[in-house]
């Protein structure tokens, strides 16, 4: 398109297309059909110089906020809501030529692993339909899966982008926390929220990445440190890396054998290609999730209380007696099960009486976490981790066992708690023919070395598959 070889008019028609293919998928809740089309056209006859993301054809998690679209955290809470304002990170695409094509399908709030608790229904994964497609950002997973989109702006809080593109075979960066600006993103646990991309492979999730960051004058959290040439970094080659790994991840009672076996065999491969690979113990495996689930729930409850059908909103038709019941009835139907179970936990642990025991607790093991994150980076450049403890599972299969489905968060709320750069890469296949990733992770604010030795790994290993076939 930058070229002129084909125009955004034809791209955006392909995609339209593509979509309603695959109407089963429930990956998009809304598709911008007639204004995509409208908007290609004038990108087409624009005479100034183009954006760096020209005719890019973008997906939108639900939780982004796009002036004058709806927008519904896939929660019937915010059932015909519609933004008043675009999101900094949306904007920032937007200006550079790209093209929002539609919102895509989540776990409602962003709380779930499979996109199960959505209020639009499950999307499912297009590497088999029968399979979830990891969440909670999984309509946009399955969206650069299955074709639909050039790439997807999803959220991880905990995972909710790496893990679906574990799930569906694609590449997720969750940034930095603060790289982003998070202005316009609807609010799960804001010290842990971050907007990431889903992308087809490292060098555009990089490109997006560079867009959209920076500081904004309009998210407070959002870091001044310049963005640097992170579009560039996907092009390196030759660096050899410092590398540590968890010998308590890959040798985890939760872990498939297939995945362990095959990210020691990467290891071992990496080693002798002459980079630094050793073991670092990691001795509070099993605080991670616990303390992921105390402080996120925490942080929910405060940020959830402001859904309560006043100003906008689900409202009840119900007649009420008073404010309290009133709040109770629009709350009660608004939410859905997982969001109300975590509103529930979160007020407990804030309680007079169990705060010290839960949530002061979980902040000193936060710390403890960050400590030990620093330590590390101090001495390696990377740390290369599983994504999720086994491949995608059936649709139906964790949703009665919520302890369960957090379990699987163990490997990638790590990042979020200590706030570090993490790309999953979809580098391996399963004998369930399911895709898997290694994860990846770089220091605080350290996107090119995380995303340059991606984009090497990446090559490396479509190289030696090109290899395989030509044997065959
Ligand atoms: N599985 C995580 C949770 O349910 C995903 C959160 C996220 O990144 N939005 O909290």
């Amino acid at each position: 398109m930058q070229a002129g070889d084909i125009t955004c008019l034809q791209a955006v028609r392909h995609y339209l297309q593509a979509i309603e293919a695959r109407p089963e998928l429930n990956a998009f809740v809304s598709v911008f059909a007639e204004e995509a089309i409208a908007r290609a056209q004038e990108l087409d006859n624009q005479t100034t110089p183009k954006g760096r993301l020209h005719g890019v054809v973008v997906g939108i998690k639900d939780v982004l906020c796009y002036a004058g679209h709806p927008v519904s955290s896939a929660s019937k809470i915010l059932n015909g809501f519609e933004s008043l304002y675009t999101g900094t990170a949306v904007q920032r695409l937007v200006d550079e030529g790209a093209i929002i094509i539609g919102r895509q399908n989540c776990d409602e709030f962003g709380m779930g692993s499979t996109n199960e608790n959505s209020a639009y229904g499950p999307a499912l994964n297009p590497v088999n339909p029968d399979y979830v497609p990891g969440g909670s950002s999984g309509g946009s997973a399955a969206a650069v899966a299955a074709g639909l989109c050039m790439v997807s702006l999803g959220t991880d809080t905990g995972g909710s982008v790496r893990l679906p593109a574990d799930f569906c075979g694609i590449v997720g960066v969750k940034p930095t926390y603060g790289r982003v600006s998070r202005y316009g993103l609807i609010a799960y646990a804001s010290s842990f929220d971050q907007v990431g991309v889903l992308a087809q492979n490292v060098a555009d999730a990089a490109l997006v990445l560079e867009v959209m960051a920076g500081p904004d004058g309009m998210d407070s959290t959002a870091s001044t440190q310049p963005v640097p040439a992170i579009a560039a970094s996907a092009k390196e080659n030759g660096k050899s890396y410092r590398i540590a790994y968890f010998p308590e991840w890959l040798e985890h009672s939760s872990i498939d054998p297939e995945i362990r076996a095959a990210l020691g065999q990467l290891l071992e491969q990496l080693k002798a290609e002459g980079h630094t690979v050793e073991p670092v113990s990691f001795s509070l495996t099993e605080y991670i999730v616990p303390t992921y689930y105390v402080l996120t729930t925490a942080e929910a409850s405060s940020n959830l209380s402001r859904f309560d059908g006043v100003r906008f909103g689900h409202q009840s038709a119900n007649p009420v007696e008073d404010l309290r019941e009133f709040y109770k009835q629009n709350r009660s139907e608004g939410f859905g099960p997982e969001v109300k179970r975590r509103i529930m936990l979160g007020t407990f642990v804030l309680s007079t009486g169990y705060f010290d025991a839960y949530f002061t607790r979980a902040q000193q093991v936060r710390r403890l976490l960050q400590q030990q994150a620093d330590a590390i980076f101090n001495n390696y450049d990377l740390i290369l981790a599983p994504t999720s403890p086994t491949p995608a599972y059936k649709a139906g299969e964790k949703t009665q066992d919520p302890v369960a489905m957090y379990m699987g968060d163990i490997f990638t709320v790590f990042a979020n708690l200590v706030g570090v750069p993490a790309a999953a890469l979809p580098l391996f296949k399963h004998s369930a023919n399911l895709p898997f990733s290694v994860q990846v992770m770089a220091k605080r604010f350290n996107e090119l070395t995380l995303l340059g030795f991606s984009a090497a790994l990446e090559r490396d290993f479509s190289q030696s598959r090109k290899g395989a076939k030509e044997l065959v």
